[in-house]
């Protein structure tokens, strides 16, 4: 069965894809409301998509459920007919937007086949702001609720009585690791930078001395393009995306680098740390963040515990074969966010919740 996915979002991504012959090499173009060719015009049918590399996290699961030979598309509309052309359309919950789930069932009706799925994209570490009363009766308009980590899965289910299930978004990880290359000189450490938390410090005071000891550059990352950046670090994650080149900032500044570090003192699901395991780029990272748990449960740190990202980092440029053996890991581990993988767990939630 080929799903039709439509997220209810404004179209930030380029609608061209391209698929390559995996025979001739021929290229075909489709826009993300056209089916994946059938077969190329040698006649092969094998064929893949070759472009674009759409950002991991909520918007690459277009990129699933197009790979999987349904539709993928962004539109932010109410319409009932165009949103009755999609077997699914997924909304992201936050709170300053509760009324979409509530609006687009009053848009579809009770008897739509066009299933509306909804996640909460809220770390639990900010629920403090949240109504718990209007989240359940805004939750209860959607066929589906998931939650992109566990523990924030687990408060779900607590509040709507049922099973919550903890789905993450995807990451493109077998494109993305076609741009892993050989680490630069002198050697980079990415360092994640989160708005709500103003997280710098622990990743300033931790390579204190190994910048000196080793010559390290240390880079803060999550904002980057060659144009001036437009906004402020305050800023809505929709912008940051608009403002950055995915590609550029995949291949200039991750792929090259050598270690990565996320420090995020939150709970969360860690969407950066799987880009960088695709990349073959270790991370270092804070023990609320599942990724960092499930890939790298060796280089799992407390957030501000300056002494334990120092003497991680430290093993990761004085033991090699240490390094090679996290960078491995990473590549392999990361393959459990796939797109494939992704969408599978997609659909199996669905079957489940019928
Ligand atoms: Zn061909």
């Amino acid at each position: 069965m080929k799903l039709d996915y439509m997220l209810f979002s404004a179209p930030n991504i380029v609608d061209k894809i391209k698929w390559t012959c995996n025979d001739c090499g021929q290229p075909t173009y489709t826009d993300g409301k056209t089916r994946m060719p059938k077969k190329c015009k040698c006649g092969n049918k094998k064929i893949s998509l070759s472009d674009p590399l759409i950002m991991g996290g909520l918007y690459c699961w277009v990129t699933a459920f197009r790979e999987a030979g349904g539709l993928g598309v962004m539109k932010a509309t109410m319409a009932r007919e165009e949103l009755e052309k999609f077997d699914i359309v997924h909304v992201n919950v936050t709170p300053g937007h509760y009324s979409y789930v509530p609006q687009l069932r009053e848009a579809l009706g009770r008897s739509s086949s066009t299933k509306l799925i909804a996640n909460v994209d809220y770390a639990t570490t900010l629920w403090g702001n949240t109504d718990p009363f209007i989240l359940k009766k805004v939750l209860e308009e959607a066929d589906m609720v998931f939650h992109v980590e566990s523990s924030g899965a687990r408060r779900l289910s607590g509040v709507m009585g049922k099973e919550i299930h903890c789905i993450p978004h995807p990451v493109d990880v077998e494109r993305l690791g076609k741009l892993k290359v050989q680490p630069s000189h002198p050697a980079v450490v990415t360092c994640h930078f989160h708005r709500y938390w103003g997280t710098w410090a622990p990743y300033y005071y931790a390579t204190l001395n190994l910048r000196k000891e080793f010559n390290l550059r240390t880079m803060l990352v999550n904002v980057w393009g060659d144009s001036p950046i437009k906004v402020s670090l305050e800023a809505y994650f929709d912008e940051i995306v608009g403002n950055t080149n995915y590609m550029e900032f995949m291949q200039k500044v991750m792929a090259p680098a050598f270690a990565n570090i996320d420090v995020t003192p939150d709970i969360t699901y860690g969407r950066g740390i799987v880009e960088a395991a695709a990349l073959g780029i270790p991370t270092i990272g804070a023990n609320g963040i599942e990724a960092a748990r499930t890939i790298y449960p060796e280089l799992v740190v407390g957030s501000e515990e300056d002494n334990e990202i120092e003497r991680h980092l430290r093993r990761l440029i004085t033991d090699t074969e240490f390094a090679k053996i996290m960078s491995d890991q990473g590549i392999e581990r990361c393959k459990f966010y796939s797109t494939k993988n992704s969408y599978e767990r997609m659909v199996k939630a669905m079957e489940e919740t019928r």
